[in-house]
């Protein structure tokens, strides 16, 4: 039996990039996939045919998780169609890089907004429901950033420590109920975010020496929301950067 067999999961931004590649994952461990996106309704549509192509359940919402109304619909619409969420993937997310002197606050906080806010939003609204259920996986998605600082991502790398340390509170709170809450750091990803960056560059400092590609991050999602080893395993941080990042 598949591991998220009867299981539902949302993945917040699931129309492209990261969070596309972990909607396919789960949905191929047996999950019925709520495929979140903001604006781009064919692309999250793709997604839904995907899954159902190889036999799955799934459906595109719109809903911008930076709201908290949408938020409610969003989870609503959820819960009107499959009546529970086992796993909630917080994934999307946007860059507004500038330095810091040129940074405005619409930058920082259209970032702050979505990248943390919406982590707070979802997770607030997901656990009223798992923590009925008794059990639960949440998986947030940081970011190497965070960790290392970046210059020109005041607004990102604030934002995705602020992830990391509200994952590590939202653990401890919702342990007694089996609920578990991790978040994944992505090193440089090949996806729409990075695609306009100068590669040479950044190459230099990824030790394995190339980007990572979407479906190796949503290896370890799928790891972290589904398989029956990581229900011992809470309020961490795993890195998947080819390297960047050694603690
Ligand atoms: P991406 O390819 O740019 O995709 C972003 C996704 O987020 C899209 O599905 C987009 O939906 C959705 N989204 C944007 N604004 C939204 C909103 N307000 N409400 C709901 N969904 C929204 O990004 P990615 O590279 O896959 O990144 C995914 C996550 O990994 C992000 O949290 C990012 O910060 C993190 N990350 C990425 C990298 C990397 O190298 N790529 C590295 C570290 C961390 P639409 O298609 O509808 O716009």
């Amino acid at each position: 039996m598949k591991a998220l067999a009867d299981k539902v999961a949302i993945v917040t931004g699931a129309s492209r990039g990261i969070g596309r590649a972990t909607a396919l994952a789960l949905a191929t461990e047996g999950a019925q996939v709520a495929v979140n996106y903001a604006s781009s309704a064919t692309a999250a549509e793709q997604v839904v045919a995907e899954i159902s192509g190889m036999g799955g359940q799934a459906i595109a919402l719109q809903a911008d998780v930076s709201q908290p109304e949408q938020v409610e619909s969003l989870i609503k619409a959820v819960m009107d169609k499959w009546g529970r969420v086992d796993v909630l993937v917080n994934n999307a997310g946007i860059t507004r890089d500038t330095l810091l002197l040129r940074m405005n606050l619409k930058d920082w906080q259209a970032v702050v907004d979505l990248n943390l806010t919406g982590v707070f939003l979802c997770t607030r609204a997901v656990s009223k429901i798992m923590l009925k259920q008794r059990s639960g996986r949440i998986v947030n998605i940081t970011s190497v950033a965070a960790q290392m600082g970046n210059p020109g991502q005041a607004n990102y790398s604030a934002a995705k420590a602020g992830v990391i340390g509200f994952t590590k509170t939202v653990a401890k709170e919702l342990s007694s109920r089996g609920i578990t809450v991790n978040a994944v750091a992505p090193g440089f990803i090949s996806t729409d975010m990075t695609s306009g960056l100068k590669s040479e560059e950044i190459l230099k400092f990824i030790p394995l020496g190339r980007y990572g590609q979407p479906e190796e991050v949503a290896g370890m999602i799928r790891f972290l929301a589904a398989d029956p080893a990581a229900g011992y395993i809470t309020g961490q941080v795993f890195n998947v950067d080819g390297g960047m990042v050694m603690a």
